[in-house]
């Protein structure tokens, strides 16, 4: 998995979490099922490993995760271009 794949990833599965985490609380509370609140906690540990593991810089290999905002044109370690 590259950098790129591995942002939109994560993103999307702490979206999910949250959106489940959420939803689940509130049927975990009203309606006593509790599955859709654990698969919102496993998504954002997913979006976390994710992050950790994939969203690296392809020519210098360290993380980009302190990195703010969107995926930057270049790597603030290496200095490379991020295509
Ligand atoms: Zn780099």
């Amino acid at each position: 998995m590259n950098y790129r794949t591995a942002y939109w990833l994560s993103i999307f599965l702490w979206l999910a979490g949250f959106i489940l985490l959420i939803l689940g609380g509130i049927s975990a509370l009203s309606a006593r099922v509790q599955w859709p609140m654990y698969l919102g906690f496993l998504a954002i540990v997913a979006g976390i490993a994710t992050d950790l593991l994939f969203y690296r810089c392809p020519h210098c290999g360290k993380s980009l995760i302190s990195v703010r905002g969107s995926i930057p044109s270049f790597c603030p370690f290496c200095g490379r271009p991020l295509d």
